[in-house]
C-alpha cells in the first residue's frame, strides 16, 4: 500500500499492522480498539493515514455505541496521548 512517509519524505510502499489503541470518552470511559496502522517498508516507522485514521475512529465510535447504547458527538472522542 502506497502511503506518504514524512520520515522518507516521499511516498513508499507501506505494511499494516495491528495496534491496540485507547480512545478517551470526555477522559472518563476509556474506548479500546485494534487500530489498523500503517508502517513503512523502507524506515518502519508509523504514519498516519487519512483513510485509515478515520477507520479506526469509526470503529471507537461504534463499540462506544454498544457500550452506552448511543453515538458520541464528535467533540466527546479523543485519541488518547
Ligand atoms: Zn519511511
Amino acid at each position: 500500500m502506497n502511503n506518504y512517509c514524512f520520515y522518507c519524505d516521499k511516498t513508499t510502499d507501506h505494511k499494516i499492522k495491528f495496534e491496540p489503541e485507547i480512545f478517551n470518552v470526555l477522559n472518563k470511559a476509556k474506548i479500546e480498539v485494534v487500530s489498523i496502522i500503517s508502517i513503512c517498508k523502507i524506515c518502519n516507522n508509523q504514519n498516519s493515514n487519512p483513510v485509515l485514521d478515520n477507520e479506526n475512529l469509526l470503529k471507537a465510535f461504534r463499540k462506544y455505541e454498544e457500550k452506552y447504547g448511543r453515538m458520541p458527538k464528535h467533540n466527546e472522542l479523543f485519541k488518547s496521548k
